[in-house]
């Protein structure tokens, strides 16, 4: 049985201060219900202060992205062996905004994927396809095209990874794919995955509130969510953890 996961992603959001009191209130408020698991993703400077205030909780943390390479003349670049130095569990890698905004390709996200595993880390791997795509009637080939880079990479490996769907319509938008949509595609990518598919967690992204997260979790290949605004507030977030 798959535990549930639901990971913040709290994007380019924080100073000390605040994420002093989110991190504080999340630690002395989350309860920890058997199978349910608690993590967030925070901003490479604030990793140490996760750390600091997490260590010995129940709440595990992470990176929002980071290398592909192990070490070298990379300027403004952080690799997954720094990253893990500061006790970190996740790391997200081909996080749309990524993917649009870096030009992230699936082969970059890949090798994100495979430097994060060797820095001993769990790599969240997010795909998922645009309105545009999915209007023309192609999200289950770029999911799968996605996803397809990843397991020529890591192979069997992939049991070990996180995976995320994500339609980028969805992503702070306020409108989330339905559950019935984000089963099809979960069911699709638990089907690509193969013998190691009932191993792997399966989040789903987008817009994930208190209100909607109950229909969304209790889909049968719905492990979780990867949560953005939500995340930010910890009466929300611990209320989508729970849902
Ligand atoms: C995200 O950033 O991964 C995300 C899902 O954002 P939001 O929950 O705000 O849509």
């Amino acid at each position: 049985m798959r535990d549930k996961l639901v990971v913040g992603n709290w994007k380019m959001h924080g100073g000390l201060a605040q994420n002093e009191a989110l991190l504080g209130d999340l630690r002395a408020r989350w309860r920890a219900p058997r199978g349910r698991k608690l993590a967030v993703c925070v901003p490479f400077p604030y990793l140490w202060q996760a750390q600091a205030v997490l260590s010995g909780s129940t709440i595990a943390w992470g990176a929002q992205n980071l290398s592909e390479h192990a070490s070298g003349a990379f300027t403004g670049e952080v690799a997954a062996t720094m990253v893990a130095e500061f006790g970190c569990t996740y790391a997200i890698v081909g996080h749309s905004e990524r993917r649009t905004l870096y030009k992230e390709n699936d082969a970059t996200v890949a090798g994100k994927a495979a430097a994060a595993m060797a820095a001993g880390l769990t790599p969240i791997v997010c795909v998922g396809e645009t309105l545009g795509e999915r209007e023309a009637g192609s999200t289950e080939a770029v999911v799968l095209r996605q996803l397809e880079a990843v397991l020529m990479r890591l192979g069997e490996r992939v049991a070990e990874a996180v995976l995320a769907y994500e339609p980028v319509w969805a992503i702070g938008t306020g409108r989330n794919a339905t559950p019935e949509q984000a089963q099809d595609v979960h069911g699709l990518l638990r089907r690509r995955l193969g013998a190691v598919g009932s191993e792997v967690t399966l989040l789903y992204g987008g817009s994930v509130k208190p209100s909607n997260a109950k229909g969304l979790f209790q889909m049968p290949d719905i492990d979780g969510g990867l949560i953005g605004g939500a995340s930010l507030k910890a009466d929300e977030f611990l209320a989508i953890a729970t849902a």
